[in-house]
């Protein structure tokens, strides 16, 4: 008998293609040992009845930590991140101060390294003059940079002029951007026209951030990417249509990716015109059906990666947009939702289980350079499991959030698939549901030797 520290016994894992397997699971130090059965361990953890998937990879948070920590810390966020399966968490760089050069990066790096209960990467930010930074925060190993087509969030917009060099200059280090799509032009130009004409209502916030800005924006980029040799990933893409247009692009020989969101997959218009500013994200929801066509399009493999888009605020700055929908904040939690709604899709027959082992964990490994280390149950892979139920069932509640925000825009939500225990570097930081883990146990894992490709 193979003798390891911890044994996953009885459970079943669930393949890329769908299949789920009997195997037991063993975990030595860090990392797996083993697959399949005959371990002896000091410990061991009975899934007999469950599911075990690679701990979610979230490719986008922003836990506002240094700088926002009214919204969310790093220890709340990440203590919510693996209250919902996810091992590690990418976070982006609109703390404060941004993260626009390395020695910010580093700075963030050493003060997240005491904060986190599940591991990190980091990505960096663009700016209308950072250029010349760019290349040494890729050599401190982050995943990717962020860039905005419009202003928001505080964030410059880089317009196609600044884009050409932008772009350039990250093909040249065979780098990756991240694009907050939106067309700049056509979002001012709206809302400017919805004020003239006194709207303030909830519908203005779908009216202003049109699909058109978005397909513009993507449309631009694509040609900006296909250009320059480039590599993107379009995040939290809103439409079906917008995630064709994208996987056309890499067809012919773009490196464009797609990133959405569980939101698109559940709420409309509908929501919106009842919820208002609860719901208020960019961009915004779209009219009901298209939501189930963004199940039908990720089935059909249009979808890259589904990132939460992790991007709390306090209810008070959300309830400023009750009587005037321009005065709430743009944003909503979701690091904690993100996989019981995808899994809820699995259960309903939507999509296959290893559509969404891709989509949340593979993929955003592999192209953020994580990979083989994250997004695997291979041996010698980091042991970052997610012990799920497919049973089981919630009904998502305020009162169940672990976010500092209190809040989630699920509320009465009935959730089908549910991750019971989570395991980062072979070290149970979720116990049936209950968070045990510790801040300062999750690490920094930089950017590997490959990256940039998904199979
Ligand atoms: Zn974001």
């Amino acid at each position: 008998m193979t003798h390891a520290d911890l044994v996953i016994k009885g459970g079943k894992i669930a393949l890329l293609d769908g299949s789920l397997v009997d195997a037991d699971i063993a975990i030595s130090g860090e990392t797996i040992s083993g697959l399949g059965t005959g371990f002896e361990a000091d410990e061991t953890i009975d899934a007999r009845g469950l599911v075990v998937l690679p701990g979610v990879v979230d490719g986008h948070v922003h836990m506002m930590d240094p700088g926002y920590t009214s919204r969310e810390d790093f220890i709340t966020g990440t203590t919510a991140a693996a209250y919902g399966g996810t091992t590690t968490v990418i976070e982006h760089h609109r703390t404060n101060p941004q993260v626009f050069d390395w020695k910010e990066l580093e700075r963030k790096r050493q003060y997240l390294e005491g904060r986190s209960l599940v591991d990190f990467a980091l990505k960096g930010g663009i700016s209308r003059d950072n250029l010349k930074e760019l290349r040494q925060m890729w050599d401190h190993g982050i995943t990717a940079f962020k860039m905005f087509t419009c202003h928001l969030h505080n964030a410059d917009a880089i317009h196609v002029g600044l884009q050409q060099f932008v772009f350039a200059e990250v093909a040249a280090m065979n780098g990756t951007v991240l694009i907050h799509a939106e067309d700049d032009a056509i979002v001012s130009a709206n809302e400017e026209a919805l004020k003239a004409a006194g709207r303030k209502d909830y519908m203005t916030h779908y009216e202003a951030r049109s699909e058109l800005a978005e397909t513009l924006a993507i449309q631009q980029a694509l040609l900006m990417a296909e250009r320059t040799g480039a590599r993107v990933v379009f995040a939290h893409v809103s439409t079906p249509e917008n995630l064709s247009i994208i996987r056309q692009a890499r067809a012919r020989g773009v490196k464009a990716y797609a990133e959405t969101c569980p939101h698109y997959f559940y709420l409309s218009t509908e929501t919106l015109r009842a919820k208002g500013p609860w719901v208020k994200f960019a961009p915004p929801v779209k009219p009901p059906g298209t939501q189930e066509r963004m199940w039908d399009a990720m089935a059909r493999g249009l979808v890259d990666i589904i990132s939460s888009d992790h991007c709390p605020f306090e209810k008070e700055n959300k309830e400023k947009g009750l009587d005037d929908m321009w005065a709430g904040a743009m944003g909503i939690p979701g690091v904690e939702t993100s996989l019981r709604l995808m899994l809820t899709g699995v259960f309903e027959g939507k999509i296959h289980m290893g559509t969404l082992i891709s989509c949340m964990s593979t993929n955003p490994a592999r192209l953020y350079g994580l990979y083989p280390r994250k997004g695997s149950l291979a041996v010698g892979s980091d042991a970052d499991l997610v012990l799920v139920d497919m049973n089981a069932s919630e009904t998502l509640a305020n009162e169940d959030v672990k976010s500092k925000c209190g809040w989630t825009p699920y509320e009465g939500t009935v959730v089908h698939g549910i991750p019971l225990t989570t395991i980062v570097r072979g070290k149970v930081v979720v116990r049936d549901r209950e968070v045990i883990g510790k801040p300062g146990f999750g690490r920094f894992v930089p950017r590997g030797s490959r990256w940039g490709t998904i199979v």
